[in-house]
């Protein structure tokens, strides 16, 4: 049921009160440089945060067998992290409510070059209204949000009357395999909540993506012996030329995709990373590009990868010098499906609802095209899955930041939402 105006007043209050130490919170886990395979420390600040607060505690690690099986999984290479998944569990005293999982992840993508930004990266430096700091959009500050808005129902002696989970993961911005780990260790609520940075909108439709690997491999020789094309990085450069062609292709098939159609360049291949050779008078013998798709939703991530895979062969055949050294296309990350968020879902009008009273304003939704969290629960629970954040600037540039306005109202959006969706109960020992 959605709050009474003096409720929706008070609770706004109470995520006001609270707003100082969430700044501070926010703080705290900014500091915390958790790029991959650096999350332990911020996942040990953000397990005893929770257990403070009296939640049921559950820490695990990755199951690799299992993520692996997955269709949703991605491989795992030595760069992917062994920091484990925090979950906490609140129970209510009467299950009247609709179970939620609220959820976040920790993982943040590298700052680039220090110089770069106006103040150290991991500085969560306050101006005007900007938190800076890598991370600190995306997504710590919708972490943090999720359990102050908790905490300020708590504040006035309530606390939801269902079942919900606040989930801490890992490996969002490379693989996915987080948040279906948390899915595969069994994991289930009649509703989702990931406060990404969107503006305030909510995710409508949603890209999947796949990571990977291109590797040329030939003979080193001279310069001088070197004919046109016996180079392993001009040869790579030939394939990306091709990738080209194939995101062209892809981006011209927009039209078949409701989401898609008006969006300018909805399938990005972005050549993320490239090394190779070991001289510069040594025609170089080897090349690595590692690469990043997109995908339409209700295309198989399996499907897709089989065709890049096929499409490189395929150049590789006609070009004189791939011919006889074929290279390999590898799946190193992300291997995710896309998702849409189907229109009128009692989760999304209560969060309509929500956003409205948080912000006066109606919720608008909308497509993004990269990868999110929300299409595990998505795809395999099939379970209204809402993505819906701050506002943020730069997120993955220099100078990342997010708005304290905004965040106030996302957290309050976020409080009357699980007050609705989860419905409220007095704490016990309140
Ligand atoms: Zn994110």
């Amino acid at each position: 049921m959605p709050c009474d105006d003096t409720l929706r007043d008070r609770i706004g209050q109470a995520v006001a009160e609270g707003f100082a130490d969430q700044v501070a919170f926010t703080q705290d886990l900014i500091r915390m440089p958790s790029l991959r395979g650096s999350e332990h420390a911020v996942q040990d600040f953000v397990f005893q945060a929770l257990k403070r607060r009296g939640f049921a505690m559950e820490r695990f690690a990755m199951d690799r067998a299992a993520i692996e099986r997955h269709p949703g999984g991605a491989a795992f290479t030595p760069e992917h992290s062994d920091a484990p998944i925090v979950v906490g569990i609140h129970r209510p005293r009467a299950e009247t409510g609709r179970s939620l999982i609220l959820q976040a992840h920790v993982d943040v993508v590298p700052p680039g070059p220090a110089e770069m930004w106006t103040h150290p990266p991991f500085d969560p430096v306050i101006r005007g209204d900007w938190l800076h700091g890598r991370g600190g959009a995306d997504m710590k500050a919708g972490h943090a949000a999720n359990i102050f808005a908790l905490d300020a129902l708590r504040r006035l002696g309530l606390q939801p009357a269902a079942t919900l989970y606040l989930q801490s993961v890992v490996e969002e911005e490379s693989t996915g395999n987080g948040a279906l780990m948390a899915h595969l260790r069994g994991y289930r609520a009649e509703a989702v909540l990931i406060p990404e940075p969107e503006d305030e909108k909510l995710v409508r439709a949603n890209t999947g993506v796949l990571w990977f690997r291109v590797e040329v491999r030939g003979q080193p020789v001279h310069v001088r012996e070197m004919t046109t094309g016996s180079n392993a990085i001009d040869a790579a450069y030939r394939i990306v030329a091709e990738l080209r062609a194939l995101e062209a292709e892809w981006n011209a098939r927009k039209g078949a995709h409701p989401h898609f159609a008006e969006a300018e360049h909805p399938i990005n291949l972005n050549i993320g990373r490239i090394e190779g050779g070991d001289w510069a008078s040594s025609v170089p013998c080897w090349c690595r590009i590692d690469c990043r798709i997109a995908l339409y939703p209700g295309e198989r991530a399996a499907d897709a990868a089989r065709a890049i895979t096929e499409r490189v062969a395929a150049f590789a055949r006609a070009d004189g010098y791939l011919a006889n050294n074929p290279p390999s296309v590898t799946f190193n990350g992300f291997h995710a499906e896309g998702y849409v968020l189907e229109p009128g879902s009692e989760a999304e009008a209560a969060l309509a609802r929500s956003h409205r009273a948080a912000t006066g304003e109606p919720l608008e939704s909308f497509m993004t095209a990269g990868y999110l969290d929300t299409r595990v629960y998505a795809l395999y629970d099939r379970v209204p899955a809402l993505c819906y954040g701050p506002v943020s600037r730069n997120i993955h540039g220099f100078d990342e930041a997010v708005s304290l306005a905004s965040l106030r109202r996302i957290t309050t959006a976020i409080a009357l939402f699980v007050a609705e969706w989860c419905g409220l109960e007095a704490v016990a020992d309140a």
